[in-house]
């Protein structure tokens, strides 16, 4: 049951609160605000407080103002508005003081100001200025509510409102409810907004990331990003290859049907490299038209897939609209051995690789062919 209700208010928190942009959300917190006048016009007028009738009435039409603004509004008007209603709720609080006194709670909605104050300041204004004048607000709020307190101390009310000691509690309690909700809903906004932030910077890293370990062209990881994947197979006891791959003559290509057939060519011996080693291991793009693979598994494991790779590029009709050719690849596989660095295990590939360069092309040269 519990569970349920807990599921149900997350589902309408995710509404009506995380949901919504920053300017729907002030939108609501305004309208309740000014919700809240409409209720003290009518409770003014029930008691004939003139001047707090008058005062209440002129801040529903200086909400309503707000609330035109925000709707339709640019960004720099939300500041205005925001220092309207800041200004509005203390001038109340002192005439509501002047006027009825303290008792009732009205001087309370100030201390409102000073989250909803950091908030707005936060999310409205993008200099560093921000901290200041947030926390300059917050200062004059506070003392503005201390000196309120002293006000009420040297002069009296000035009407005395015939209400009973229940109906004065009521009144405090419900100002203090209405207080407290707001209180409430800007500390929920702000800590939702705050989570966003971080979720969107988690994002943001991970395209970063992504950004500065994957090559824009192949999507596979660039030199600098193998490094852990070559350490982590050091540090394993199991067994590994590594295969270094050149196309060949790719000049050639780039010459005769230009850079971006290139390309083409790239992306798909990309997609042949990384569909066969599947799982087993890990390609990068070591070079401009270089490929290194880490295998895991021996030699006997890693020749297969490397032969495999060469006859489907050797097979593989590379085209677009004009074009249509073949392509070789040549490759190099060295096995790792544990006395030896993993970069004399590379050293070793690029030599088979330039060994299969110099004889013949199209080739897959492991240790035994060099031994
Ligand atoms: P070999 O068979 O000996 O490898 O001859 P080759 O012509 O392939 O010579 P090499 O490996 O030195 O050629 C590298 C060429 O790859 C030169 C460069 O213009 C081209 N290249 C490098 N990166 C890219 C790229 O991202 N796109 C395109 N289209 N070409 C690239
Ligand atoms: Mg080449
Ligand atoms: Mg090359």
């Amino acid at each position: 049951m519990i569970m349920k209700i807990s599921e149900k208010i997350k589902k309408l928190v995710e509404r009506y609160i995380v949901a919504p942009p920053f300017k729907t959300k002030y939108l609501l917190t305004i309208t309740l605000i000014g919700a809240v006048h409409v209720y003290l016009v009518i409770l003014f007028s029930y008691y004939r407080v003139i001047p707090l009738i008058l005062f209440n009435i002129a801040s529903v039409a200086c909400y309503g103002y707000c609330i035109h603004t925000i709707k339709y509004g640019y960004k720099k008007d939300l500041a205005k508005t925001f220092f309207l209603t800041y200004l509005e709720i203390i001038l109340h609080s002192f005439t509501a003081t002047i006027c009825i006194g303290w008792s009732f709670g009205f001087p309370q909605y100030i201390i409102g100001l000073i989250p909803f104050g950091y908030y707005i300041c936060m999310s409205m204004i993008d200099s560093n200025k921000k901290y200041y004048i947030g926390t300059m607000m917050g200062v004059v709020a506070a003392f503005s509510f201390i000196a309120c307190r002293i006000l009420y101390l040297f002069v009296g009310p000035l009407y005395q409102m015939s209400v009973s000691p229940g109906a004065e509690a009521a009144i405090y309690i419900f100002n203090s409810i209405c207080n407290f909700f707001l209180l409430f809903l800007v500390t929920m906004i702000f800590i939702i907004d705050m989570q966003a932030v971080t979720v969107k910077l988690h994002d943001q890293n991970i395209l970063l990331d992504n950004m500065a370990s994957t090559d824009p062209l192949t999507g596979l990881y660039n030199r600098r990003s193998m490094q852990p994947f070559l350490d982590h197979a050091v540090k394993s006891d199991d067994p590994f290859c590594l295969v270094m791959c050149d196309i060949d003559s790719f000049k050639k290509v780039n010459d005769t049907y230009g850079h971006d057939f290139g390309d083409i060519v790239i992306k798909d011996i990309t997609e042949i490299i990384h569909r066969e080693v599947g799982t087993h291991g890990y390609v990068c793009r070591w070079g401009g038209e270089e490929f290194l693979f880490l295998y895991n598994g021996k030699l006997e494991d890693t020749l297969p897939v490397a032969e495999s790779i060469r006859q489907k590029i050797e097979k593989h009709v590379f085209t677009d609209q004009k074009t249509s050719i073949n392509c070789t690849i040549t490759m190099g596989i060295a096995t790792y051995r544990p006395d030896t660095p993993v970069e004399k295990t590379i050293k070793h590939a690029d030599d088979r690789l330039y060994y299969g360069k110099q004889n013949g092309k199209n080739r897959v040269i492991s240790a035994y062919d060099t031994a």
